[in-house]
């Protein structure tokens, strides 16, 4: 097991150099002409090499992780009443606006459990990364519009509420809160890597671009039933109440396994779906549905 205080002396040691890390833990100097030039290799069964960057690893699993949602839907968030009281009004550019809302964890924190309690914890991916900032990605609920590999984060209140009771450390601020202090101190365990995928390999979760088609098949083998009420959608006036919904919350994930045909009013009682109740298409369905079958 490597203690952690070796693996940040050894990357500032590398570092200090003008050496970084490549993939295979291939040292390489910046010659500052745009070119590297190989100087060696890295060899410690305690380490990674990443496509990004250097990791290092614990019984098995990364060592230390902190954890942080790494996407964010501008179409979504421009319609949604709490983000908007959040924004107070404000018009901030992508980058800005993800700090305002999105902040990184390395406790399990009030938030993280009160987001596993709902089912959200599948918005999390795991960083190793020293310098603060994450992958992130911008999406406008159809398409991935940008990536930023530098977005800067700051770090949850409920987390650096127990760094100060902890480290009597009064002082620290959310905004500038380097995320290797928490890589550099042992009295905080990780957060356990529960099968979470890094960052920097997160699938961005939109459609598949065959989406529409494999949505209409999995509807056509349900017989154009909701699975939840069992009520008949093959008429051409009701087709546009049935959906597909993806039962892990990712929409790139079309296994079959993971499909299930919904109404429209059963879709929106899944978890997270609240939001849906409030589009035209849920409200006219719903009268639909309250006209035909009077309770
Ligand atoms: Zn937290
Ligand atoms: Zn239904
Ligand atoms: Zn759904």
């Amino acid at each position: 097991m490597a203690p952690l205080t070796k693996f940040l002396e050894l990357r500032q040691r590398i570092e200090s150099l003008g050496v970084i890390v490549g993939p295979e833990g291939k040292l390489l100097k910046r010659l500052g002409d745009g070119n590297d030039e190989f100087v060696g290799k890295l060899e410690d069964s305690d380490l990674i090499f990443g496509n990004h960057g250097l990791y290092v690893i614990e019984d098995g699993v990364l060592a230390k992780v902190v954890l942080h949602i790494c996407d964010i839907d501008i179409y979504w968030i421009s319609r949604r009443p709490n983000a908007q009281a959040a924004l107070n009004g404000k018009v901030f550019s992508d980058a800005h606006l993800i700090e305002v809302l999105h902040k990184y964890h390395f406790t399990n924190c009030q938030k993280l459990q009160e987001m596993t309690r709902s089912g959200r914890q599948y918005r999390y991916h795991k960083a190793q990364r020293l310098d603060g900032t994450f992958y992130y990605y911008f999406l406008d609920s159809e398409n991935l519009v940008s990536t930023n590999k530098n977005q800067r984060l700051y770090v949850c209140s409920f987390c650096l509420n127990s760094w100060k009771e902890q480290t009597g450390q009064d002082d620290c601020q959310q905004r500038n809160f380097p995320s290797s202090n928490i890589f550099a101190n042992d009295l905080f365990p990780s957060i356990s890597d529960n099968g979470y995928v890094l960052d920097c390999d997160a699938v961005p979760n939109i459609y598949a671009g065959d989406w529409e088609k494999i949505s209409q098949r999995a509807k056509e083998k349900a017989g154009w039933k909701c699975k939840d009420c069992l009520k008949d959608f093959s008429q051409p006036k009701m087709k546009p109440y049935l959906d597909c919904h993806h039962k892990d919350h990712r929409k790139y994930n079309n296994s079959v396994m993971n499909l299930e045909v919904l109404c429209v009013i059963h879709h929106a009682e899944r978890n997270g779906h609240a939001h849906m109740k409030n589009t035209p298409r849920y409200k006219e369905y719903k009268r639909i549905a309250d006209a035909s079958f009077p309770i």
